[in-house]
């Protein structure tokens, strides 16, 4: 984003404070500067002192201003509650992103993030060696087997917190797929890099259930990560790099729509994919070609045949037991957290019951949680009791981030509560 662009999109803010009201994090930082008012502000200053205007007199000159600047933008969740509740519709994310952006290219990013960006998440082949090798460390770690007997939980050394994680899989869910398998179809599916190759149950359940639903789906061999990480960090080069490599997939196979399991990755691309590349780039046809084509897997599995012969299991669940987890991105952003609620719904009838405190961020947040997972550990587990408190044994939701760490924190409060994914339900149900 040019700075005259940015400079716009800055001055929309009024300073009104209204944002405070509604962050995730301000409850926990009780600072100005960890709400949209406080960064925009801290970054409008930097911006005026970088062309010779008097900066802002709290806040150090040169660089290590600059490295407050940066940190401070650094430490959001970027779950997009301030920017739903602006009265004046402040593009907080996009502005925030931009000012990673920018202290990215001024500071440097550090050296793993710089090879994770630009050398595994955007090739398939390299994060399937990640995984196997992943694989093989974690047969040398203790193992805890959690309520599901499929995690592990890492000891309270070297800064890992005590966190559960997935086992990671020998093989992942694409190259699970047979040689001739999932090679055409109307229907493309984009698993994303987590329901490939950390849960690739997932992967092999969202392609199975819309197979049901639509008959013979695609998915590509050389899909790698969507990009967002890369992008929420302020590394444009790395973000491009995997949405190139995924785009050129997207467009060859030529699909009438395609469907994505996490709202994370959906709102890459629905999103921000034409916020990143230039209206001028060559790829940037093919960029509008896949957005409009890009769906939720609630709505595609809503729109299909299929979701007239689910049949609703109420002996699998007791009554309003099933609550639904509405994922930051999906529902706020994109706003479709309604087709996976109702699909849930059809799908266990009156097991279904509202979570309490549905629409609360699961305090994941991306490169957050690897930033400061005390306090993402903490908004978690607020969340996991919010849950128990209202009755909801089992959260169903359909993002990645959320799912991990629902699991990692329903792990720390409550075994008994169940994570799943919405097609993990839908499977469950589908006719014999
Ligand atoms: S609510 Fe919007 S306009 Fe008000 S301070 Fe926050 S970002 Fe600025
Ligand atoms: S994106 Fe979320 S955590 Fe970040 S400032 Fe806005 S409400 Fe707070
Ligand atoms: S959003 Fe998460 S799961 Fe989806 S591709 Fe990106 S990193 Fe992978």
């Amino acid at each position: 984003m040019i700075d005259r662009e940015l400079a716009e999109k800055i001055a929309a803010c009024v300073k009104c404070g209204s944002c405070r009201a509604v962050c995730t994090l301000y409850p926990e930082r009780r600072t100005e500067v960890n709400v949209a008012r406080g960064k925009i502000a801290l970054l409008e200053s930097a911006m005026a002192g970088e062309v010779g205007l008097p900066a802002c007199g709290a806040i150090p000159l040169g660089e290590e201003r600059d490295a407050a600047v940066r940190e401070a933008l650094a430490d959001c969740l970027l779950c997009g509650r301030c920017e739903r509740n602006c009265p004046n519709q402040v593009a907080v994310e996009e502005i925030l992103v931009a000012g990673r952006t920018r202290f990215a290219d001024k500071l440097g990013l550090p050296v793993w993030k710089r090879i994770l960006f630009d050398e595994v998440l955007p090739s398939a082949r390299a994060l399937n060696a990640v995984r196997a090798a992943g694989n093989a460390a974690q047969h040398l770690l203790r193992k805890m087997p959690t309520e599901s007997g499929l995690h592990y939980r890492f000891p309270d050394v070297a800064g890992l917190h005590g966190r559960t994680l997935p086992a990671l899989p020998p093989i992942g869910f694409v190259a699970s797929l047979g040689k001739d398998e999932a090679r055409a179809g109307e229907v493309m599916l984009f698993p994303g890099c987590v329901f490939d190759l950390v849960m690739p149950e997932i992967g092999r359940d969202s392609y199975e259930t819309l197979k049901a639903a639509w008959g013979e789906v695609t998915v590509s061999r050389d899909a790698a990560c969507c990009g967002l990480p890369a992008l929420a960090s302020g590394d444009r080069a790395g973000a491009m790099k995997a949405i190139s490599k995924n785009l050129v997939a997207m467009r060859a196979a030529a699909p009438r729509s395609i469907v994505f399991p996490c709202g994370s990755c959906l709102k890459m691309f629905r999103r921000d994919l034409l916020n990143v590349i230039p209206t001028d780039h060559p790829l940037r046809d093919a960029a509008e070609w896949v957005a409009e084509r890009c769906v939720d897997y609630a709505t595609s599995i809503l729109d299909s045949p299929l979701v007239r012969i689910l049949v609703p299991a109420p002996a699998a669940f007791g009554a309003g037991s099933v609550g639904w987890h509405d994922p930051c991105h999906l529902s706020g952003t994109l706003g479709r957290g309604e087709a996976g609620r109702e699909l849930l719904e059809r799908a266990v009838g009156r097991g279904f019951g509202e979570m309490k405190g549905t629409d609360r961020c699961c305090g994941y947040g991306g490169t957050f949680n690897a930033r400061d997972y005390p306090t993402s550990a903490r908004i978690g587990e607020n969340k996991i009791s919010l849950a128990i408190q209202g009755g909801t044994s089992t959260i169903v939701t359909a993002c990645s981030g959320c799912i991990l760490q629902l699991r990692d924190m329903a792990a720390r409060v409550s075994r008994q509560t169940r994570v799943r994914h919405l097609a993990q339900v839908v499977r469950g149900l589908l006719p014999a």
